[in-house]
């Protein structure tokens, strides 16, 4: 998948997150969540991520070990313990979209490499235009969620006070 479709993916279910979540401080929990969403392609070279690590990404197979269960229990638990609970769920619900999506694809993911080979994958292609509808779908439910959440006629209101 496209690092925009993961970010947008990680942003949505970051926004329903919250909605369950409450967190004191929204913008720093969706900042974590995006930066999970995107870093598990911190193995693949040429990704946004990766290509700043490309170390990592010759030590580690692509959609290997960072794109197992293993790996999103592993992240989620050293974020617990580094920052507490509210933190590790942001973690866990960005890697956890990261992954949910990558596994859509025909390449899939591997839940539990290296310790087994067995794969869950789709048949939506990265950079198709499946992927791209995807994203605006995507796009759409952040859309309606924020505008909820705003409020519109509120701000219709306050705008109306200030004009008349
Ligand atoms: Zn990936």
């Amino acid at each position: 998948m496209m690092w925009k479709t993961h970010l947008n993916f990680g942003i949505l279910l970051g926004l329903i997150a919250i909605g369950f979540l409450h967190p004191a401080h929204p913008l720093k929990f969706m900042f974590i969540v995006v930066i999970a969403a995107l870093f598990p392609d911190i193995d693949y070279k040429n990704s946004k991520t990766g290509k700043n690590f490309k170390l990592l990404s010759i030590v580690f197979n692509h959609r290997g070990w960072f794109h197992s269960s293993f790996a999103l229990i592993l992240f989620s638990l050293l974020a617990y313990y580094l920052k507490g609970e509210v933190l590790a769920w942001a973690v866990f619900t960005g890697y956890l979209s990261h992954l949910v999506l990558d596994s859509l694809t025909p390449q899939g993911i591997m839940p539990l490499a290296p310790l087994h080979i067995w794969k869950i994958k789709g048949r939506l292609k990265t950079n198709s235009p499946a992927e791209f509808l995807l994203n605006i779908v995507i796009i759409l439910c952040i859309f309606i969620i924020v505008m909820k959440k705003i409020n519109i006629y509120n701000i219709f209101t306050a705008l109306k006070e200030v004009m008349l």
